[in-house]
């Protein structure tokens, strides 16, 4: 019998359906785990949504997700803040145990900067993250994403901030289309589960040719990431949680999401 207990999908994987939807299928796969995106919450409020995900009996991995902490402006900033305090409340109410940050940047500011302004709104955050018991997880983007999406570009840079703040409700969530390249990957993974921080992880593919830089990600498998690889060295650091199928894809979603799923589920088997 394949093995699926560790196997979850992010809403955004099956992008068309409805919470609903997705929750559905998920139980006629057997895919115990989920990750619910805010878009897909949004339409029913966090309240319906949690009951809906209890009665259904599937894991809430994570919800996703907060972040983009840097602005040129102080108000932007703190409305940036008074958002991730809302995602922080609406993980506790449908249970998830993590807020996914992307950290966010902004064209044209310094690097160095919008790092600073990232680590200060992640310490901003730590004490309604622990109020709520919601682990705040930095998701390092591949640094193709550092001009507008995220100045937190390596495990590395994550693990600093992590070590900076030096608290239980700060981790890292790991997602191999962001750091299979890195040649300190398997180091980094390890390093992050010595210090307890590893607390997700996202599986999907890195397709050559990537058609696109957002939205053409591969199925496991359809790329040139050696997903064993990495799993393998975040187990050995100690990670049990689940293999987050997070993959966003134009082509996938024009196609018929129940034939889509199924795929998920096959290539899960072969490649995770
Ligand atoms: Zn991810």
């Amino acid at each position: 019998m394949p093995d699926l207990s560790r196997c979850s999908i992010h809403t955004m994987t099956m992008k068309p359906w409805s919470l609903a939807q997705t929750i559905a299928g998920l139980q006629r796969a057997g895919v115990p785990g989920i990750t619910v995106w805010r878009q897909h919450l949004q339409p029913y409020g966090a309240e319906v949504a949690g009951r809906m995900l209890r009665a259904s009996g599937l894991t809430v991995t994570a919800l996703c997700r907060g972040g983009f902490f840097p602005a040129k402006e102080q108000v932007a900033r703190d409305a940036a803040l008074a958002d991730n305090r809302r995602a922080i409340d609406e993980a506790a109410i449908i249970g998830a145990p993590m807020v996914v940050l992307v950290c966010g940047a902004v064209p044209g500011m310094p690097l160095t900067e919008a790092r600073q302004q990232i680590t200060d709104g992640i310490a901003a955050l730590e004490p309604h993250a622990r109020a709520n018991r919601v682990k705040l997880a930095i998701e390092p983007l591949h640094p193709m994403y550092a001009g507008d999406r995220s100045a937190v570009n390596t495990l590395a840079q994550a693990r600093t901030i992590c070590e900076t703040i030096n608290s239980p409700w700060i981790g890292i969530a790991a997602d191999v289309y962001h750091i299979w390249w890195d040649p300190e990957v398997e180091a980094e993974l390890a390093r992050a589960g010595a210090g307890g921080w590893l607390c997700g992880f996202h599986v999907c593919d890195w397709r050559v040719e990537t058609r696109d830089l957002l939205n053409d990600r591969g199925l496991m498998g359809d790329g040139c990431i050696d997903i064993p690889r990495l799993r393998g060295a975040a187990e050995r650091a100690g990670f049990t949680g689940f293999n987050e199928v997070e993959i966003f894809s134009t082509s996938r979603w024009a196609g018929d999401q129940d034939v889509w799923l199924d795929t998920i589920v096959e290539a899960y088997h072969r490649h995770t």
